[in-house]
């Protein structure tokens, strides 16, 4: 079992972890990123990214997730693949045990845990979860080919997702509550335009059928209140994100649905313990505005380390007050 103390402890390792990394290694810091038994966040599960500056032609998710792991490798960074299971951020040094069951102690830690899918809260959905019900169309699209399969979502995810299934699948509907898309009209023009998806307006999915296998689902429409049954060979889920804060329900100041309290220097709560990324941002919730918070949280972590230096920890939290942003 190890036991260590680091300067910095980032746990998470999608663009807001591993920016945050880059910027502390390069400041000296010998950052140590709990990067996950999955590591990469979502991305890793995204294909083409196309608005992520630098890249005219665009890259493919994982490929930029690879890449950026690499670059803060050349910097000193030390990448762990383990998931953080328990913190302790009342007393400081901070503790974070980890599945592998290390434990480590470090002086400020930047939490960069992301989101992760959300579910639709059905019984048959979680029966037939990763055998016909999916939220990831990268991963499992390959399984649909020549099949029908179904999108639930309007947003930018679904519009994504659903592109992606038509390179595989014969016929993708997108299944959506409103009649109005929450996509952007760039991904809705695609989509529209694409031979391949029919969209199915005003209902939700209250029901996946099947016995072995997904067969269909059972659709509500929401104006009408009928019923139906849309013969399907799989599901796939674009309905936004929970923010994966678990963690630190209890330790640090949250919002009601979870996502981690901030202020604009990506403080949290406890003084020390800086956010950034899907875990605190529900608003932008893009690569490039979580790696823009990577860097301002390692930037304020860097600052913060050289006044612990000055002043000690009992100092730093008497004179802390948290202003959180919303
Ligand atoms: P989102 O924008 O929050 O959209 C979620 C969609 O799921 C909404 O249409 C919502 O319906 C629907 N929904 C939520 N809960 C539901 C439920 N229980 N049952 C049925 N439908 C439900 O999430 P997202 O599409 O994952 O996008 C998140 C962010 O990432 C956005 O800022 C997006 O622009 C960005 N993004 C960008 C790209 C890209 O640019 N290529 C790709 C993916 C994501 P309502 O509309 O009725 O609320």
């Amino acid at each position: 079992m190890a036991e260590q103390v680091e300067k910095v402890l980032i746990i998470g390792s999608g663009p807001a972890g591993l920016t945050a990394a880059i910027y502390t290694a390069r400041a000296a810091l010998q950052p140590l990123v709990l990067a996950g038994s999955v590591s990469g966040g979502q991305l890793m599960t995204t294909t083409e990214v196309e608005n992520f500056p630098g890249f005219p032609e665009g890259i493919q998710g994982p490929e930029l997730m690879q890449n950026m792991m690499q670059q803060a490798e050349r910097f000193g960074a030390r990448l762990l693949y383990e998931d953080a299971v328990e913190v302790n951020l009342q007393e400081h040094p901070f503790t974070v045990r980890t599945s592998a069951g290390n434990t480590f102690h470090c002086l400020a830690l930047i939490v960069a845990t992301g989101a992760s899918a959300r579910r639709l809260g059905l019984k048959s959905e979680a029966k037939f979860f990763g055998r016909g019900v999916s939220t990831c169309a990268t991963c499992d699209g390959w399984f649909y080919r020549n099949k029908i399969v179904g999108v639930v979502g309007g947003g930018d995810s679904a519009m994504e997702e659903s592109l992606y299934l038509t390179h595989h699948a014969q016929k993708v509907y997108v299944i959506h509550r409103r009649d109005k898309l929450r996509a952007s009209k760039i991904m809705q023009q695609r989509a529209f335009s694409n031979p391949k998806i029919e969209f199915v307006w005003n209902s939700v999915v209250t029901e996946v059928l099947g016995d072995d296998k997904v067969t269909g689902v059972l659709l509500r429409n929401v104006k009408t209140g009928e019923e139906r049954v849309l013969p399907l060979d799989g599901l796939f889920l674009a309905i936004g994100h929970e923010p994966n804060t678990a963690l630190f329900r209890g330790q640090l100041a949250l919002d009601e649905q979870g996502y981690i309290l901030v202020d604009r220097f990506q403080r949290t709560s406890v003084p020390g313990v800086f956010a950034a990324g899907d875990c605190h941002d529900h608003t932008f919730r893009q690569a490039i505005t979580a790696a823009g918070f990577g860097c301002a949280a390692a930037i304020m972590a860097e600052r913060w380390l050289g006044e612990l230096e000055a002043k000690g920890y009992k100092a730093l939290k008497a004179e802390f007050v948290f202003q959180p942003e919303r």
